[in-house]
């Protein structure tokens, strides 16, 4: 949006509008701070009553429930963003070569576990959020599903895709060494404009907190796992039933309530940890389905699975090193497929022209940069030559 174009037409009596400086990793749209100021609207823009609304804090939810479709959609965008991060990083690292000491011959560095496993990760993130997605949608577009239970998964959706593709677009970057640093090579880029995303329709952590308190306070409950003895269901479960239990504290002079300091210093700040753990147990469900592939389902369970590592050593008795054997197995029975699916995903029509993706690109790139050098010590050195 040319928003200087837009403001170039005189605002309404009471609106002013301040153009902020540009977001870095933003380049689509521009954002402003908008004021109003006695601006009388009329009864038909007003988005519902103005009185009889009973129970305040519900009304005014329900009155803007558009916004859970908004965080909705904004959460889309990680999938298509870490498929395209997935691509760039697996082209780079195909034709990035080292020598290899045993043969002194170049070596592609994607034959390095560090670097395909971030991306079969990555790869594997991306296939399950898909089918994730299309679970979320299919349940909050039924109809007759009640707002809260609406408000509820787009919550869980935004939550779980959000911090996790956060993850694996860093990752991605740091294997693309310098040239992963930079805007033009995309996927730092990416990272920081989907940060805008996990923000915009309510931020994604205080998000977490309303719905981890309604949850445990049982005010309704979700719809129930179909593989309930899952890793992931029971590590949803588990967190579940030992958050819920700072509702009720053993002392009898605390009154069991979510308001208490204690359900704030324990529960609160690990709110999105219950709530991933809900989301991954939907998404694992949801990639049940015998059309995805179970290698990259079984990659992005045991990712999971590491990373709340801590819980499945407590409470579901793995060791730390099973855990890391499962992901390494899981990643090299994935290993086979990474080239077809990355193809399959057509990415190279929207990106295959960014200089991460090959040598040409990247002197064609480089070749427009402003270059500064010695004109003199030039001219000597073609002399000698
Ligand atoms: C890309 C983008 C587009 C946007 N578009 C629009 C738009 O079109 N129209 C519009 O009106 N707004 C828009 N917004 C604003 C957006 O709705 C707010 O940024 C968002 O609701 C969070 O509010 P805030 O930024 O004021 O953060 P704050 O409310 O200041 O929160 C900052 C931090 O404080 C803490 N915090 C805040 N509240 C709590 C709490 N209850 N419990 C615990 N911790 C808390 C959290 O750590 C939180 O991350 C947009 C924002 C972004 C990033």
């Amino acid at each position: 949006m040319d928003l200087m174009r837009a403001i170039s037409r005189p605002l309404c009596r009471g609106i002013s509008t301040m153009l902020l400086p540009q977001r870095p990793g933003n380049r689509a749209l521009d954002h402003a701070i908008t004021t109003f100021n006695h601006v009388r609207l009329d009864r038909v823009d007003l988005l519902g009553e103005l009185d009889g609304a009973g129970d305040k804090r519900r009304s005014f939810l329900s009155q803007i429930h558009r916004v859970s479709v908004g965080g909705l959609a904004l959460s889309l965008v990680n999938i298509p963003a870490t498929k395209a991060g997935a691509y760039l990083c697996y082209t780079f690292s195909k034709g990035r070569t080292v020598i290899n000491p045993k043969t002194a011959k170049p070596t592609s560095i994607l034959a390095f576990p560090t670097q395909y496993g971030p991306i079969i990760s990555a790869v594997a993130h991306a296939i399950v959020m898909e089918s994730a997605a299309r679970f979320f949608i299919g349940i909050y577009q039924k109809k007759g599903v009640p707002e809260m239970l609406r408000q509820a998964l787009v919550c869980i959706f935004k939550a779980t895709i959000t911090y996790s593709t956060q993850r694996h677009l860093s990752d991605l970057t740091d294997r693309c060494g310098w040239r992963g640093l930079f805007a033009h090579n995309k996927i730092a880029e990416m990272q920081l404009g989907l940060k805008g995303n996990s923000i915009a329709e309510g931020d994604v952590m205080v998000l977490c907190i309303r719905l981890a308190s309604e949850l445990l306070q049982g005010k309704y409950t979700l719809p129930p796992s179909s593989t309930r003895t899952s890793p992931l269901a029971r590590h949803e479960q588990g967190l579940m039933a030992t958050l819920g239990t700072h509702l009720n504290p053993n002392s009898s002079s605390d009154a069991p309530s979510h308001r208490s300091s204690l359900f704030a210093q324990n529960v609160t700040p690990r709110a999105v940890d219950l709530v991933q753990a809900i989301g991954h147990r939907f998404a694992y469900d949801s990639a049940q389905d015998s059309s995805i592939s179970r290698e990259f389902v079984d990659v992005w369970e045991a990712d999971c699975m590491l990373h709340a590592a801590g819980w499945y050593i407590e409470h579901a008795g793995f060791t730390n090193a099973e855990l890391h054997s499962r992901r390494v197995a899981a990643i090299e029975r994935a290993l086979p497929y990474l080239e077809g699916v990355i193809r399959d995903w057509g990415m190279e029509k929207w990106f295959g022209d960014i200089p991460l993706t090959s040598r040409a690109a990247e002197e064609e790139f480089l070749r427009r940069l402003p270059t500064f050098e010695r004109r003199e010590l030039r001219n000597e050195i073609g002399s000698m030559l």
